[in-house]
């Protein structure tokens, strides 16, 4: 009779994987991958950097920028700049476009705190910014770190001006005040997600009083339009036409004794928007399918507003790209597959009740591939079919990509989405596959350089694909 252990090896579903899959050369490999990583994290701590870098990175690889009607061909790279904020990458590849294309999405948006449209004031002796949240933040951990301002204002008279203040050593950084605990007892009390609330998070920007003749009413927050005005040439009103967010003035650093983490702000979903950059960018020969990768904006809104993956910048793309073929772009979205390149929530063993254990994701498990995400029965879920998610790990499995499945927690604990039912709306077969996090969300977010690694493994893989899925 059989025994149990090899019954086990042979029918049961084999968990212990990941890291200890890599050997000591792919270790390597994976740290290694992890500097570039940290140097783009450090470069691009909004959306707009994100995309400026991101183009930037593509320029040296020879992409060029998309022309709507020209009749690109295979192994021709170009890129389409959506306003500063999105970004398509694309590389031509050897199949017709009838035969669909490989996209992945990630999104460059994090949550932060966005000034608000007339944020400056001075009150009890102290200038401060007020700000409007953006995205799903825990408020309470945004008190007491230092904060940098990053963005673009668009003066009166038209001209734009491009702000990073906080990022260098030199640089002053800002500040949101907390409570001393000897007089927080009353705050104490409160639940936490109303601990700091939405009116009190505003940011210290000075403290000094103007020495001339406006000494007295508002003359801290005169001295600081004064400094704005010699510096940038900006006045008051100028605020009204800016996007100014607030953002951790951090870098990436290197946590654990073992360096096998990376703690920085805005891995969700920076982490994936590098990695499906890097597998475009890397790509040695041509691809089987044409490669569409997308850095898109307002993912941590609801992807609403022209920037945001609801807007139809990727099917006019698509029609540009098709139509000197001859070929209708919807013809092409119908035979496309897509990975919705995003995050997925590692298990926490400190906070162990919101996940289920066997189905969380895990810290060095891997790529993680999310079927669904979705709350309260996986409503604004994709929920990819079983044929696509047949079709995703046997491509993984053949190269060797070590990968994982994950689920956003316990089922009710709470839930959340990703742009994957926006591109599967398209009629694109679609799965949510990206890197574990933990402490999503928070001003500084973990992950482990291992599943960076074998995320990029994954997209690298899906871009070069060579079999078609065949969807009956
Ligand atoms: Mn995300
Ligand atoms: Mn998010």
């Amino acid at each position: 009779m059989e025994e149990l252990k090899d019954l086990k090896a042979r029918l049961a579903m084999n968990r212990d994987g990941g890291a200890v899959k890599l050997n000591a050369e792919q270790k390597k490999e994976a740290f290694a991958f992890a500097e570039g990583y940290k140097k783009f994290l450090d470069a691009a701590k909004t959306e707009r950097e994100a995309v400026s870098t991101a183009i930037e990175m593509a320029k040296e690889r020879g992409f060029v920028e998309f022309i709507p009607g020209n009749k690109y061909v295979p192994g021709d790279k170009v890129y389409y700049n959506n306003r500063g904020k999105a970004l398509i990458l694309c590389v031509m590849g050897n199949d017709p476009l009838t035969k669909g294309v490989s996209i992945m999405a990630a999104h460059v948006d994090s949550p932060r705190l966005d000034l608000k449209p007339n944020p400056l004031y001075e009150d009890g002796k102290i200038a401060l910014f007020k700000t409007h949240y953006y995205g799903g933040i825990r408020k309470y951990q945004w008190p007491s770190i230092p904060l940098a301002l990053h963005g673009v204002i668009v003066r009166a008279d038209g001209s734009k001006l491009t702000i990073s203040i906080g990022e260098n050593p030199e640089d002053p950084v800002f500040y949101v005040t907390d409570l001393l605990p000897h007089l927080g007892a009353e705050q104490s009390k409160r639940s936490l997600a109303d601990g700091i609330r939405g009116e009190e998070l505003n940011v210290v920007v000075g403290s000094l009083p103007y020495e001339g003749d406006l000494t007295g009413a508002d003359s801290i927050k005169m001295n600081i339009l004064k400094l704005l005005n010699e510096q940038y040439g900006l006045v008051e009103s100028d605020f009204l036409s800016a996007e100014l967010e607030v953002v951790p003035a951090d870098k990436a650093r290197d946590v654990g004794f073992d360096r096998s983490l990376i703690a920085a702000h805005g891995q969700d979903d920076r982490v994936c928007g590098y990695t499906a950059m890097m597998a475009t960018l890397d790509m040695e020969e041509i691809p089987t399918k044409t490669c569409v990768t997308i850095l898109c904006d307002k993912e941590e809104i609801g992807s609403e507003g022209n920037t945001g993956f609801q807007s139809s910048y990727l099917p006019y793309f698509i029609d540009d790209l098709a139509e000197p073929y001859g070929i209708k772009g919807r013809k092409v979205l119908s035979a496309s597959q897509c990975l919705s390149a995003d995050v997925g929530a590692a298990f926490d063993p400190t906070f162990a009740s919101v996940y289920d254990p066997k189905n969380s994701c895990y810290i060095n498990g891997g790529v993680c591939i999310v079927k669904y995400t979705g709350a309260r029965g996986k409503s604004g879920s994709n929920d990819a079919s079983a044929e696509y998610m047949g079709y995703i790990r046997r491509m993984l499995d053949e190269n060797e990509v070590v990968w994982q499945f994950g689920e956003l927690g316990a089922v009710d604990a709470g839930g959340g989405g990703t742009v994957a039912c926006y591109i599967a709306n398209m009629d694109v077969d679609t799965v949510d596959l990206g890197v574990p996090v933990l402490t999503m969300h928070a001003p500084l977010e973990l992950t482990s350089k291992i599943d960076v690694f074998c995320t990029y493994k994954a997209f690298y893989t899906f871009a070069m694909r060579k079999a078609d899925f065949n969807k009956l």
